[in-house]
């Protein structure tokens, strides 16, 4: 994992690279336990990670812990990281080419921790987990597949990928937390 936070801080390839130096921000690698049975991939850094190199520490964050103590979880015994490890400019979406140089970085994480299960928070990691780990055929708008449980293999092991909406959503619409609330508790099955 040391290897994996020092080659994303030597990124000088990242389209991303200029505007971390610029500003001042940190990579954000991810953090929590690495014996973690359930490992969450978001989208990308915001301002507040950036800032401080730990993922979800702003009011998605927040959204995400209060799911997590929902199932008496607490963000030290699972694993948090996103698919692209700098934030974008003006915290737009995350450009294909972003995900492609990141992505290496997110399968070594992947290979390290060996999660149960793969909780992806938004359409991004959705759609990039579930086309790696053979799930292509299965994918859908995210109105559809959230909550739902796939079963996959990854190098022999057999782990479950679950997509979730993005916890940014839940902060403005009532239905999507409940959505997700009830989601967590699906997750909470196979703890
Ligand atoms: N949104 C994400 O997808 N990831 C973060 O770390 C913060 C906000």
């Amino acid at each position: 994992m040391k290897q994996v936070f020092i080659d994303i801080v030597n990124l000088k390839a990242s389209p991303l690279y200029e505007y971390r130096i610029k500003n001042k921000y940190l990579p954000v690698i991810g953090e929590g336990s690495h014996d973690a049975k359930i490992m969450f991939i978001g989208e990308a850094p915001g301002r507040n990670e950036a800032e401080t190199g730990h993922p979800f520490c702003g009011r998605s964050g927040k959204m995400l812990d209060e799911l997590l103590k929902s199932i008496n979880l607490d963000r030290k015994e699972v694993y948090i990281t996103n698919i692209v490890k700098d934030r974008p400019q003006d915290n737009r979406d995350p450009l294909p080419e972003e995900i492609e140089i990141y992505a290496p970085f997110l399968l070594k994480q992947i290979e390290i921790i060996k999660p149960k299960i793969i909780a992806t928070l938004g359409r991004f990691s959705m759609q990039y987990v579930m086309e790696r780990y053979g799930l292509k055929d299965k994918l859908a708008p995210i109105g559809s597949l959230h909550g739902k449980v796939f079963d996959t293999k990854i190098d022999g092991e057999d782990i479950k990928v679950v997509p979730l909406y993005h916890p940014a959503v839940a902060i403005y619409n009532q239905h999507t937390k409940v959505d997700l609330m009830k989601d967590f508790k699906i997750l909470k099955q196979y703890i």
